[in-house]
């Protein structure tokens, strides 16, 4: 519009996605329909999810195997992502999470989670393995142990305690004529572990100084191999609509093709998956924190106090309108770390955890604000609001603790060529 037609007192009305830029390629069509399956399809179905115990939400009559009905019908495979030009694949897949996390995080990290088996071996150029995997079953990421947590997480050390002795790992995969077998369990947390077809296993090695809790072995796992069981579904408190459990391996023999990482590249192998991962979790929980916005938003147009609706009391006006900003930085960050890391020929780790921390930090903030603009209603099961304060509580441990993701972002930002240390001064030259 020209500036010669604004209306005399100017006032831009935003559209569901705030200042969003034209979109690329096919993620332009897709929005739409994504949008409404969020809205219409895994909102309600999170919903019901939410109130079911951890056991129910996995039994073969479960909404939870609706919700996977209905997002096969969608057709969105690895497969087609990988097909298009890594310039629209980082638009389209930012626009799917977001929109998944605006319907149901628990969900949209069951859709995110199953994708990485198959996903990470075409990544990481393995398309034997990834042709192994149909798109139509499960997969999961075991990494974290009952004993090792943030630190599973850090190949490189970066967050250990210089006084730290992180003890024996407890799953162990060895190497030996031409197979892998992996032995112990994987921590209650590993989501879709209750339900997945397919792992990828992240694990220490054992190698001939024994178990090292530093190299690690990555390994495709199909979860019918004999020697693997899995824990009763974890109860806990948010993002409950995703099955999460531990995984045992009982001498698990699987053939040596099946080793996407040996030890020497493993810690490469950890870099690809975090990235992605992290990278992906900005994208929902920007999404989540756009839906306690919207939330809020309506609310405080419905709701009336002292006869006016409550947006016109000024301090409700000032809340909604750091949410709005909030989100909208949250947004843009997870674009354009993901559009970024698509394009880029080694993907930025940094900028992922940047994209995470930003994002769940975002959905806390944004979901505990709405929550407060609900009033009393806010705490009550009949509003969402509690909900979505609950499942964006999680994804701030989820992925890596964000403290921890801050400290080894820090080290991924430095660089040793600046450093005055002689000897980093040398090895930079
Ligand atoms: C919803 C959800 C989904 C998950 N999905 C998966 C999954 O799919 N697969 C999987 O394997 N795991 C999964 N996890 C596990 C998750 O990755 C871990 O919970 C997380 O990495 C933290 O590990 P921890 O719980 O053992 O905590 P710890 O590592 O024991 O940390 C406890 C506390 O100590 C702090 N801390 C620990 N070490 C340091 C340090 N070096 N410096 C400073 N502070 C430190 C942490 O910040 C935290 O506050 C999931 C967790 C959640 C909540």
């Amino acid at each position: 519009m020209a500036y010669s037609e604004w209306p005399s007192v100017p006032k831009a009305k935003l559209g569901p996605w705030g200042a969003q830029s034209p979109l690329l390629g096919p993620a332009a069509d897709f929005q739409d329909v994504l949008r409404k399956f969020a809205v219409n399809t895994m909102r309600p179905l999170g919903t019901a999810l939410d109130k079911l115990t951890a056991e129910e939400v996995v039994a073969k009559s479960s909404k939870f195997w609706e919700f996977w009905g209905e997002f096969r019908k969608l057709g969105i495979t690895v497969d087609a992502l990988m097909a298009l030009p890594p310039d629209e694949a980082g638009v389209l897949f930012a626009v799917l999470f977001e929109e998944f996390g605006y319907g149901d995080s628990g969900l949209a990290i069951s859709v995110g989670a199953s994708t990485l088996p198959k996903y990470i071996a075409a990544r990481m150029g393995r398309m034997d393995l990834a042709a192994k995997i149909p798109d139509d079953q499960i997969g999961c990421w075991p990494i974290t142990e009952p004993d090792h947590g943030s630190d599973t997480l850090d190949p490189t050390a970066a967050i250990c305690h210089p006084t730290g002795n992180y003890g024996r790992p407890n799953c162990i995969a060895k190497i030996t004529d031409g197979k892998v077998i992996v032995r112990g369990q994987k921590s209650a947390w590993v989501s879709n572990g209750p339900v997945a077809d397919w792992g990828i296993v992240y694990c220490s090695a054992d190698t001939k100084a024994g178990p090292d809790p530093r190299g690690g072995v990555c390994v495709i796992v199909p979860m019918n191999s004999p020697g693997v069981s899995r824990g009763k579904p974890l109860e806990k408190m948010g993002q409950r609509a995703l099955p999460q459990g531990e995984v045992f391996f009982d001498n698990v023999e699987l053939d040596i093709s099946y080793v996407l990482a040996e030890p020497k590249d493993y810690a490469k192998a950890v870099y690809m998956i975090h990235t992605e991962a992290n990278s992906l979790m900005g994208a929902i929980f920007a999404g989540l924190a756009r839906a306690a916005y919207d939330h809020a938003y309506e609310y405080a147009h419905e709701r009336r106090q002292g006869g006016v609706p409550i947006i016109r009391h000024q301090s409700v006006a000032t809340r909604i309108f750091h949410m709005f900003r909030k989100v909208e930085m949250a947004t843009a960050m997870a674009r354009r770390v993901i559009s970024y890391n698509f394009q880029a020929p080694l993907p930025a780790l940094q900028c992922g955890m940047s994209t995470k921390v930003t994002s769940t930090a975002t959905a806390f903030e944004v979901a505990s604000e709405a929550l407060q603009i609900f009033g009393g209603n806010g705490m009550t099961r009949e509003y969402p609001m509690e909900k979505l304060l609950r499942d964006a509580r999680a994804s701030m441990i989820e992925d890596g603790c964000n403290e921890v993701l801050a400290i080894k972002g820090g080290t991924y930002l430095m660089d040793e060529s600046k450093l005055a240390e002689p000897s980093n001064k040398q090895a930079a030259q």
